[in-house]
């Protein structure tokens, strides 16, 4: 084998969604990187693979990226896998492969399972375009104006979202994005999959009786671009800089959005009604 770093995707539950050419891949490199190598040892061991393991993982993702790099300049084959599903993907590589390609060192990627995808394939929301977002920010705040952001784009929103902060996240999605349909698909490939489909308010009782335990894809279907404004531009600003302790411009940015308003025109009528407060 010839210097390639080769990104590998692994199962998201079931082993038995690793591909033919993922096993002999990770049976011919020199050495595998994988996110936490104690989890990856067991995947490794199930196929009967014995090969160097080192850990690459988000907190040392420079210094470990420039010992893989030094193994590949030296014409040694590296996998990199993370603990579920493919790399890159909410998990580490984007620095690797970016250095790597800039090196200009193969870089070849073995396809496989990734729960966004596997997710959207079984939702019945469409399919034609999507935009995958990753994990929403934990705080509500920054949540909401992500949500806001995303509220006029045209396809599928996808997310991942872990299971303790799945309601918030939803009562955040109908607020600001609405009434729309939603899916949350749960413990894909796994013992307990399940699709919970419905409106943000159905699949919000779902989840309030208990029902969305392990990990968790949400799934959005697209919506209109703007939604009817249900309050006055300023009653709306004042309320999301005070209550939603919004700043000025994520308060406009967000007030646009749900008005319809032109971005500038919000931050203008946020900025005088915060410089009015503080006249008073
Ligand atoms: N790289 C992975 C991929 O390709 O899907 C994603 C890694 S990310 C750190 C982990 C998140 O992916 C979980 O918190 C969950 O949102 C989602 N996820 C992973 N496995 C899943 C599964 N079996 N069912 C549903 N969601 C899953």
């Amino acid at each position: 084998m010839t210097a390639t770093l080769y990104i590998i995707a692994t199962p998201i539950g079931n082993l038995e969604d690793i591909t033919y050419r993922a096993v002999r891949i990770l049976g011919e490199v020199d050495l595998v990187a994988a996110e936490d190598t104690r989890h990856s040892l067991k995947l490794l061991n199930h196929f009967n693979i014995s090969k160097p393991l080192t850990s690459y993982f988000d907190h040392n993702q420079q210094f470990k990226g420039e010992r893989i790099l030094n193994a590949l300049r030296q014409g040694k084959s590296v996998a990199l896998i993370s603990d579920a599903g493919t790399p890159c993907i909410s998990d580490p590589g984007y620095n690797l492969v970016r250095d790597a390609v800039s090196e200009g060192i193969p870089v070849v990627p073995i396809p496989g399972a990734c729960a966004a995808i596997a997710a959207l394939s079984g939702s019945g929301l469409p399919s034609d375009s999507f935009t995958f977002a990753g994990f929403p920010p934990a705080r509500q705040a920054k949540r909401r104006v992500f949500l806001a952001d995303m509220a006029a784009l045209p396809g599928t929103l996808v997310l991942y979202e872990a299971p303790h902060r799945l309601e918030e996240t939803l009562r955040d999605i109908r607020e600001v994005l609405g009434e729309r349909q939603l899916v949350v698909a749960r413990e894909l490939s796994k013992i307990y999959e399940e699709f919970i489909r419905g409106t943000a308010t159905e699949v919000m009782a779902a989840v309030a009786q208990g029902k969305a335990r392990g990990e968790i894809v949400i799934l959005i279907a697209p919506g209109e671009a703007v939604q009817e404004p249900t309050e006055a531009l300023d009653t709306l600003l004042l309320r999301l800089m005070d209550e939603e302790k919004l700043s000025v411009k994520d308060a406009a940015r967000k007030a646009a959005m749900i008005t319809g308003t032109s971005r500038n025109e919000a931050y203008s009528e946020a900025l005088r009604l915060r410089h009015a407060d503080e006249q008073s």
